[in-house]
């Protein structure tokens, strides 16, 4: 296991590309974190400077309280799994597991017990004289985390390791993943686009935004439940919540024929006066009536699409110009008819406002479950 540190560190690729801004993080030993965000944000890039693929142009990275930026890549004590397998066609999986150490010089008793003992963990004890090409997507990939695995390391770094995989296998690598990083224990950095993926295995998720920049660190219960700008509110979360923009007079939201009184929620919200503000829900906060302070609301239903546990409705609040879109998540035993009319409730503790000019939340005295 390791601790890593960033401490201002910045990417500036050679043509002055400058993809990563000011990275700052401290990550504890066994750690499982996922770098999420849109395609060409840096990623990949923050994950290839901890790998000593890239140079950090400036700042700090420390590795088990050791400067690193300079360290060489064999004595970092990482293994990194690509999202491409990149395993050697022309050897069975057994050799492909066994390649790194017969490299290294390892006894051959040695390489045989490693082999074993990782096929175990991985289920391909019966897929060992198998060549990758008589293997599925997923057991390709479980050989590639194999290979990083069988190497006693203290750092996995993993880049989309899931996305060539159907839907239904990386759910069940999603889980082996999790496993197997609760068994060995090193600390992981883990690459993907996918928020589901980052909030289901993380410890803690970063959340980077494009131009390289970290909009939030935090654990998914903080992401999803305390986001901290429109950007992170809008990732995390499917559907993604709800936005209603307006201007706030006398303390209301007044948008698409609407006025939402903010006073019982924000802390300050003279502050607001006469501001561009966004008033926030998830799909799923909203209910058809509660006894809990709630704001009404009211929409058009357009289209609904049932699920199987859940109805995902897509509505208009407002009309023509004015009007907004929503999506709202209803018992499928509740799903409403297409073009009527459907009031909705939004509890308190599921509200949230945005100042729409900085992009951040605003204050509330809300505690949120
Ligand atoms: P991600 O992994 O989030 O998709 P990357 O870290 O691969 O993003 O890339 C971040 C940004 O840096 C992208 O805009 C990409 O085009 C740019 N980039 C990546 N590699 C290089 C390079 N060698 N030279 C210049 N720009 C690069």
């Amino acid at each position: 296991m390791a601790k890593l540190l960033f401490k201002d560190v910045n990417k500036v690729y050679p043509n002055g590309y400058h993809a990563v801004h000011d990275f700052n993080m401290e990550i504890g030993d066994g750690e499982f974190i996922c770098l999420v965000g849109d395609s060409g944000c840096g990623k990949s890039t923050t994950l290839r400077m901890i790998a000593g693929l890239e140079d950090i142009t400036s700042g700090e990275f420390y590795i088990d309280g050791k400067l690193a930026n300079q360290m060489s890549s064999r004595d970092r004590g990482i293994a990194m799994v690509f999202q491409s397998y990149a395993l050697y066609p022309h050897l069975t999986v057994y050799e492909n597991l066994a390649f790194g150490l017969t490299l290294e010089g390892i006894d051959a008793d040695v390489i045989e017990e490693k082999v074993q003992a990782t096929a175990k963990i991985l289920g391909l004890t019966d897929y060992l004289e198998r060549f990758p090409r008589a293997l599925s997507g997923g057991q390709c990939q479980r050989v590639a985390v194999g290979r990083a695995l069988i190497r006693k390391v203290n750092i996995f770094l993993m880049d989309e390791p899931l996305s060539n995989l159907d839907a239904k296998q990386r759910v069940t690598m999603r889980s082996e993943i999790k496993q197997i990083h609760r068994s060995v224990g090193a600390t992981t950095i883990y690459v993907t686009h996918d928020q589901t993926e980052a909030m289901t295995m993380s410890d803690r998720i970063v959340v980077m935004k494009s131009g390289g920049y970290v909009q939030q660190i935090g654990t998914p219960f903080e992401l999803y439940f305390y986001p901290k700008n429109l950007f992170v509110a809008g990732f995390i979360g499917e559907p993604p919540m709800n936005f209603i923009r307006g201007t706030v007079e006398n303390g209301r939201l007044k948008a698409s024929r609407l006025e939402i009184d903010l006073a019982p929620i924000v802390k300050d919200v003279t502050a607001l006066e006469g501001k561009k503000a966004v008033f926030a829900f998830r799909p799923e906060a909203i209910k058809l009536n509660s006894t809990e302070k709630c704001y009404k609301l009211s929409s058009k239903v357009e289209l609904t699409e049932l699920l199987g546990d859940t109805t995902n409705v897509y509505a208009t609040i407002g009309e023509e110009e004015d009007r907004v879109n929503i999506i709202l998540k209803v018992n499928p035993h509740h799903t409403p008819e297409m073009g009527a009319k459907f009031d909705f409730v939004v509890p308190y503790t599921s509200s949230y406002v945005f100042d729409a000019e900085t992009g951040l939340v605003v204050e509330t005295d809300i505690v949120r479950h």
